[in-house]
């Protein structure tokens, strides 16, 4: 799925730019931990995968920066200002804005044909993936549907309810820990333990099970252990008396998806790649005006037909004329 207001935007380079930074960053401390761990064929093979990514990671850094070059040698950022259904949309989720649409669609990533779309004056992606995914399920005719997804997308009701639907999402969890950010160990450094329902946290010792509560909605529980203050490492823990780590009550949800994604490193290039395709060729025929009407129901025809003639002409190059004149002919 992706945002083509957003694409190409100078906003969506930073944003990208800030998303490598982080998973730089968090891969870093991954090998940090790794570092200080006794050396195990699994470990070395889990520090293997990280440099890799990390290579992966400054290799796209690269490619942005190219990018860059040249957007700012076309500047295209045309967006309708006079019209009245146009919402200012949150383009980075860290503040800045831009005026315009937001155009959700779902790709497929065989073909890269336009399973579905929708034009929304929703400023942010977070609440729109079962909906935008159960739409492309419904479309498909399938019983199971596997879907990947940008982080902006990261909202851990949104993956249960597609999880609930026979959906199997894959995106990156955005980077929101402030202790990670701080230089401590972040909740990835610890690893729960299903069968014992504890953390084991970096020193190894085991988080146990505290209470319940519901916060913001969701249901989570929390773990720790009283053997914080006595530990070594504390200071890259935590300032507090003991370091707490919050479970939600669909954790495991979010821990697939993550396996799913360490599994697949591939899956966000095949993501970008499966995109580009359909918003390089609907923003060539758009031009830089992008919408030509106004008003939401107007926009949304216009984006309707453009979403018709991409796939019309997909299908032409993926089967031929001939094909097509026989399967419209039988
Ligand atoms: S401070 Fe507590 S949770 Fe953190 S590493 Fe030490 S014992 Fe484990």
């Amino acid at each position: 799925m992706n945002n083509r207001d957003r694409n190409f935007t100078k906003a969506k380079l930073e944003r990208r730019r800030q998303q490598i930074e982080e998973s730089v960053a968090r891969y870093l401390a991954q090998l940090d931990t790794a570092d200080r761990q006794e050396p195990t064929d699994v470990l070395v093979a889990k520090t293997d995968r990280l440099k890799e990514k990390i290579t992966r990671l400054e290799q796209e850094m690269e490619r942005l920066d190219g990018l860059e070059a040249q957007m700012l040698a076309s500047p295209d950022r045309q967006i309708s200002l006079t019209d009245p259904d146009a919402r200012s949309m949150s383009s980075s989720g860290r503040g800045t804005g831009v005026v315009g649409y937001n155009v959700q669609t779902a790709v497929d990533t065989e073909h890269h044909l336009i399973v579905t779309h929708e034009v929304t004056n929703i400023g942010t992606d977070r609440a729109q993936l079962s909906g935008m995914a159960k739409k492309a399920k419904a479309v498909l005719e399938v019983e199971r549907l596997d879907v990947v997804a940008d982080r902006g997308y990261f909202a851990s009701e949104e993956i249960l309810a597609s999880e609930q639907a026979g959906i199997t999402v894959t995106l990156p969890k955005p980077m929101t820990s402030r202790a990670k950010a701080e230089g401590r160990f972040g909740k990835a450094d610890f690893v729960y333990l299903p069968e014992q329902d504890v953390y084991r946290c970096p020193a190894g010792d085991m988080l146990t099970y505290r209470y319940t509560n519901v916060e913001a909605g969701l249901t989570v529980s929390r773990y720790w252990t009283s053997a914080c203050p006595k530990c070594p490492i504390k200071a890259q823990c935590t300032p507090g008396k003991e370091r707490r780590v919050t479970r939600w009550k669909h954790e495991s949800v979010l821990e697939a998806m993550q396996d799913r994604l360490d599994a697949n490193p591939d899956a966000m290039r095949i993501r970008r790649q499966t995109v580009e395709h359909p918003f390089g060729t609907l923003k060539a025929r758009m031009g830089s005006t992008h919408f030509l009407t106004k008003t939401k129901p107007r926009v949304s025809t216009e984006m309707a037909l453009h979403v018709l003639a991409y796939n019309f002409t997909r299908v032409l190059n993926i089967m031929g004329s001939k094909a097509i004149l026989k399967a419209i002919a039988s």
